[in-house]
């Protein structure tokens, strides 16, 4: 029998976007899929070929190649073709994904053990160099008497009688029947028929672990170290989730983090200020100085540039970042006063540009209220 052009299969010109051959196939299949007409041989017949037309045209490749030399192009048998006995899912994976993600997911993985999710604490250092750390994890562990099977020493499994060993179980959902995850034997396709006297088949059994941790350096809060296969273990030999550790980076006392920048602040003494000089700042590998220029206003930032932090993901090194606050002298005494007093008799208005700004802004308002 002579193939029929796929295009008209599918009932698309030939010139139909990917979504657009998407949603014919889709029409068709729903219309002659076997699970509507049982027993209907054209239909069948109808379903299988608008599926393969859809499997070559939905490939970029392949379709390049029938588009150029038909038929021929694509042998059906060398690309794979379709058998009958695919299951719905199998071909509407991808098409159907919302209807079938879920049970598709457990299908894969049946009595999967769930992930976890650690918090650890770390201090600014530790994150920024990187560090090994120990931690204690309360979990299902694997039964340590039947090493997590769940079945008795010497025993096996057998097939599920509830599923024949599919893992799936066909439910009537509205007009079309729809494949579910076996209740019997949770996906798994098979049964323990002698359980494990300790975990009672379970397989796993509550306890804990202890972990250790390899923490990268220049980690920070919110970043996430996934461990594969440390999450809870499995039911019944079924394998376990994965652990994500999640970065929690406590405060320090002197330095706030920016991504890769450092935020410090420095109490700066008012005659450095006025006179200049220099300073020694903290820094995360120890001391370094700051020049400070004569006349530095309170807040001023001096950026120190490479003396941050390489975040975890980044190839740049952050700067670090200096405000300096001026403090006020307290506790002044007599000589001390005196000496102010003096020294204030000396200033003029070319000594505090600011305040003379200010003085002149302050005038002109009021002026303009009285007015
Ligand atoms: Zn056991
Ligand atoms: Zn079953």
């Amino acid at each position: 029998m002579a193939k029929r052009d796929y295009y008209e299969v599918l009932g698309v010109d030939r010139n139909s976007t990917p979504p657009e051959l998407k949603k014919a196939y889709r029409r068709v299949a729903m219309k002659y899929h076997p699970d509507r007409a049982p027993g209907d041989k054209q239909a069948e017949a109808k379903f299988k070929e608008a599926s393969e037309a859809y499997e070559v045209l939905s490939d970029a490749e392949k379709r390049a190649a029938y588009d150029r030399f038909g038929h021929a192009g694509v042998d059906a048998t060398r690309t794979g073709g379709f058998q009958s006995t695919a299951g719905f899912e199998d071909i509407f994976g991808d098409v159907f994904g919302d209807i079938f993600a879920s049970a598709d997911r457990s299908r894969r993985k049946p009595g999967r053990g769930s992930d976890l999710q650690y918090r650890l604490q770390l201090d600014l250092e530790q994150a920024v160099a990187g560090t090994t750390t120990k931690v204690r994890i309360p979990t299902y562990i694997a039964c340590a008497i039947c090493d997590g099977s769940g079945a008795k020493s010497g025993t096996g499994k057998s097939t599920c009688p509830s599923c024949q060993g599919q893992g799936q179980v066909r439910m009537q959902q509205g007009f079309f029947s729809v494949q579910q995850t076996c209740p019997t034997c949770r996906g798994s396709g098979q049964i323990i028929a002698d359980p494990c006297a300790k975990c009672g088949g379970e397989g796993r059994a509550r306890g804990s672990k202890t972990l250790s941790v390899k923490v990268p350096p220049g980690v920070d809060t919110g970043d996430r170290i996934r461990l594969t296969g440390e999450g809870e273990a499995g039911t019944s030999g079924a394998p376990p989730g994965d652990l994500y550790v999640q970065i929690q980076v406590r405060d320090h006392p002197l330095f706030q983090r920016d991504g890769g920048d450092l935020y410090c602040e420095i109490p700066l003494g008012f005659t450095v200020a006025a006179l200049g000089g220099e300073l020694e700042v903290p820094t995360l590998k120890g001391r370094i100085k700051l020049r400070i220029p004569p006349g530095t206003q309170s807040g001023k930032l001096f950026r120190m540039r490479g003396k941050g932090i390489k975040p975890v993901r980044s190839s740049t090194q952050g700067d670090l970042l200096c405000r300096v606050q001026i403090e006020t002298p307290v506790r002044l005494s007599e000589k001390q006063q005196t000496l102010l007093r003096d020294f204030q008799k000396t200033l003029s208005e070319q000594h505090a540009p600011k305040a003379q700004n200010w003085l002149d802004g302050v005038k002109r308002f009021i002026d303009n209220l009285a007015r």
